[in-house]
């Protein structure tokens, strides 16, 4: 099954078969809440007679949504609590996110921002609001690296790309702008020349971090799209967030690395899962997690070894997952170190 453009609505994806008649009301009352989107790329990947598909699990609406847990947070990596001003998210010293753009081409069903993306959402980052976020990183001779996130940075036109990398180009503090993005994998025809070229800032490096969870999202369209990427002469990383039933798994994840570095992506970032709502289905346990990035090691080549992250919930930055910052507690918890060295219980205690 091929689809012409995004499915964006519960009947669309019934009538594309992905979405069965008794679970209809079901994915009705979740797209009521979170924003969805399935490119045609994505579609066409869909087994649709297999209840358990890895790439449908991660794009189509499912009940398991609707519920909550007490731990589950609307911002579960605290961005609200580092953002100085609008669209930025300045955590650490030398690095800020901009996020230019609440909008991505499709919507993961455990996005770490589902309360913040979509389509009724925050939107694009108004020219006045840019403005003052540009002010706020050319103020900053700290800022080294600035990371346009979202949202899906690559959704923008290459003539928004440009003029924003036009002006941090101007910013000689920045040497590093980095781009996390679905783009090539969920949409691959959007990387062409013009979008590529308007990722280029004379003097400044680009990096792109691909997001992308499963070994078959890797069709000949998307390593194509990767390739006129990595050949235009900017360097790519991954990043894949562990998620149950996607690839909780030694084989599907070796084969995952295995596919990033053929392909020139040099894996970077395996996440945890975070606390976001309704997403209780997709998390594994810490210990699980630890296993399975054990199981890798001896397994797949070191080019293949991803650093294993969490993001410790309420906003106190990124652990090594699999480090002496994180040790296990009496009660089958973890107690986390963070990078000012304060101590957090994982899973957080809720009151
Ligand atoms: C994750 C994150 C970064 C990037 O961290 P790296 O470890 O450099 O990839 C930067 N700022 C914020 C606020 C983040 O959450
Ligand atoms: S592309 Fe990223 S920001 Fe957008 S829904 Fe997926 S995980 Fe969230």
């Amino acid at each position: 099954m091929t689809a012409a453009r995004s499915l964006t609505t519960i009947a669309e994806l019934a009538d594309a078969g992905l979405v069965p008649e008794a679970k209809r009301a079901d994915a009705a009352a979740v797209a009521e809440r979170y924003a969805v989107a399935v490119t045609p790329a994505l579609v066409g990947l869909i087994d649709a007679d297999d209840p358990s598909d890895p790439i449908a699990r991660q794009f189509v609406p499912d009940a398991a949504e609707l519920v909550t847990l007490p731990e589950e947070r609307a911002d579960p990596i605290g961005d609200l609590a580092h953002s100085p001003v609008e669209g930025i998210v300045h955590r650490y010293p030398d690095r800020v996110l901009l996020k230019a753009v609440h909008v991505c081409p499709v919507y993961c069903r455990f996005c770490f921002r589902r309360e913040m993306v979509g389509p009724e959402g925050l939107g694009t980052l108004s020219a006045k609001a840019l403005d003052a976020a540009i002010a706020y990183i050319a103020e900053r001779p700290e800022i080294w690296e600035v990371i346009l996130t979202g949202g899906d940075p690559l959704v923008l036109s290459p003539r928004r790309l440009q003029a924003i990398m036009e002006r941090l180009g101007a910013i000689a503090h920045v040497k590093i702008v980095r781009f996390h993005t679905r783009v090539p994998v969920v949409d691959p025809a959007r990387i062409d020349a013009a979008l590529i070229d308007a990722l280029k800032a004379s003097g400044k490096t680009t990096y792109i971090a691909l997001h992308a969870n499963h070994p078959r999202e890797f069709t000949a369209d998307a390593c194509a799209a990767i390739a006129r990427i990595v050949d235009a002469g900017m360097v790519m990383i991954s990043q894949t967030v562990l998620l149950k039933g996607v690839n909780d798994d030694a084989d599907v994840l070796a084969a995952l690395m295995r596919t990033f570095v053929e392909n020139r992506v040099k894996p970077y970032y395996l996440h945890h899962p975070d606390l976001a709502l309704g997403t209780a289905h997709f998390r594994l346990t810490l210990a699980e997690g630890r296993a399975l990035v054990e199981s890798l090691r001896g397994r797949v080549s070191g080019l293949c070894q991803p650093a294993y992250i969490l993001d410790i919930p309420g906003g106190h930055g990124k652990v090594r997952a699999d480090s002496m910052a994180v040790e296990a507690a009496d009660d089958g918890c973890f107690r986390l170190r963070d990078f000012r060295g304060d101590m957090h219980a994982y899973p957080p205690k809720v009151d």
